[in-house]
């Protein structure tokens, strides 16, 4: 597949390219543009044009247009699930639903709650209008490519904001699949546009370039920080989805089976490239034993192999080089003394692939159980009471996903002394509704709800003499 430029409604061919490979095999799957400064600057200018059209739209038109694009994606939908597979190496079973379903839906989502919404509110003696905030740039990382794409181009376009979209050099060819839908949904010329290419070049030129007036970004809290430093530079508004270490505690008297597995299924999706990822199990003391031998029982059956087998749960990391990193991560916490349980199982000859494994023994503050490994890695730490359990769970300088399992009330009270964006209940769930972001180091504002669709909208108050 070749993946272009996509400025002002029209593709265009890229001076140099970068190739896309499969992770499972290493084969060469696609070439995408490797965009420049100059491919930025048109790609801001044709989304400044298309600006005040869109912007005056209003909402129903443009939930209206959300809508067709949320069906074209549903036409796609085999062709998007094949490429994310491709191109992240995620398992087909996996991507069908949490790559691709949950994407059409966030798109249906923005357009369903743009249908009905006013842009003007009565507060006081003011009347307050909601106004789209102008030009935003997405930059995406790999691990969800198309999730985290809609996730900020639909409540941009629901605002009626204009976007340059950027995803991450390996993963690019799911967004071109979205702007060809984009393209046959009718919106506008230079409503969406892509620059491919390389962080250091085209994100690093969106976050600094003055007619951008948001930067959406999710990826690393490193990069992060660049974006945040050069966005500081035209004070443009700065939305940041970035890394996490989230824990999940169980206290006294929970079901350890029920929790544990769950856990290790949080700790595994997409080979624990998930940002949202339980990674930390935490555990009464007495317990500690109990649960590594019930973590590494779920850990071991995990099905590692080919993406395309259906039946395949855990497929390669992304890169060699991830794989590499995260590899690197479990044989520092093995010299110093952890135990590591599941590593070297037989593994598919070619492919980034690694093993599932359970980290138990590590101290609280050693790096595998504060630095997010970015891979199928689930460290176990021991508490002596709830008050122990709360400093380790907030003892990161991340705070984006939680879990609490136990008696109800005593798990809703805990939950609400986390200091984390989102915290599940008992139990794994997922809301379009729920807003979803991070303390500390995990970021910057949210996504989804309401919150994620005022994430690109200004105020502005009127107010005066007006009899
Ligand atoms: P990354 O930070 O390396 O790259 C993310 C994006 O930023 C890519 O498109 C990349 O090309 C671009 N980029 C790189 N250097 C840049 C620069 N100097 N200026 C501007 N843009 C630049 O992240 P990644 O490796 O692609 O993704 C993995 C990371 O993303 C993990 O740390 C993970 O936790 C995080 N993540 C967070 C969330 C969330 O919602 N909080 C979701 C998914 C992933």
């Amino acid at each position: 597949m070749r993946a272009d430029l996509f400025i002002d409604g029209e593709w265009h061919r890229p001076a140099a390219t970068i190739p896309v490979t499969d992770p499972a095999t290493g084969e060469v799957v696609g070439h995408a543009a490797d965009g420049t400064e100059q491919d930025v600057a048109r790609a801001v200018a044709a989304a400044a044009r298309a600006f005040p059209d869109w912007a005056a739209r209003g909402y129903a038109e443009r939930a209206a247009l959300l809508g067709a694009l949320a069906d074209r994606l549903r036409d796609r939908r085999d062709e998007l699930v094949a490429t994310v597979v491709a191109e992240v190496g995620c398992p087909v079973t996996v991507t069908r639903e949490s790559q691709v379903d949950v994407a059409i839906d966030v798109v249906r989502y923005y357009a369903d709650l743009a249908a009905h919404r006013s842009p003007v509110r009565e507060v006081g003696a003011s009347l307050v209008h909601e106004v789209p905030a102008g030009v935003v740039a997405a930059i995406t990382p790999w691990n969800y490519p198309l999730y985290q794409l809609a996730a900020k181009v639909a409540p941009a376009l629901a605002a009626g904001c204009t976007v340059v979209a950027k995803p991450a050099e390996l993963t690019p060819l799911s967004t071109c699949l979205f702007a060809e839908a984009v393209a046959e949904a009718g919106l506008p010329p230079g409503v969406v546009n892509v620059v491919l290419g390389r962080g250091q070049v085209v994100g690093a030129a969106l976050a600094s370039h003055p007619g951008v007036d948001v930067v959406s970004f999710t990826g690393s809290t490193t990069v992060g920080r660049a974006v945040m430093a050069r966005a500081a530079e035209s004070v443009k508004r700065v939305c940041l989805e970035l890394g996490g270490k989230s824990a999940s505690v169980v206290l006294p008297g929970a079901d350890l089976v029920t929790a544990v597995r769950a856990t290790v299924a949080s700790a595994t999706l997409n080979s624990g490239q998930t940002c949202s990822a339980w990674t930390r199990l935490l555990v009464p003391a007495a317990q500690h034993d109990a649960a590594v031998e019930c973590a590494a029982e779920a850990m071991a059956a995990v099905v590692v192999g080919d993406p395309h087998d259906p039946a395949t749960e855990n497929g390669p990391l992304v890169s060699a080089a991830q794989r590499d990193r995260v590899e690197s991560f479990v044989a520092r916490a093995r010299a110093r003394g952890a135990r590591v349980i599941g590593h070297g199982r037989v593994l598919p000859p070619r492919g980034h692939f690694t093993s599932p494994v359970v980290v138990a023994g590590a101290g609280e503050d050693w790096e595998i159980a504060q630095e997010e490994v970015f891979g199928p890695v689930l460290v176990v730490l021991p508490y002596r009471d709830e008050d122990e359990a709360l400093r380790i769970a907030n003892g990161t300088r991340y705070g984006l996903h939680g879990a609490v399992w136990g008696e109800p009330e005593r798990a809703l009270a805990f939950a609400a002394r986390m200091r984390t964006g989102q915290v599940d209940v008992n139990g794994p769930s997922f809301s379009l509704d729920a807003p979803f972001g991070g303390f500390g180091q995990s970021g910057i504002g949210r996504e989804l709800g309401e919150e994620g669709l005022r994430e690109y909208t200004e105020t502005v108050a009127v107010q005066g003499v007006l009899g």
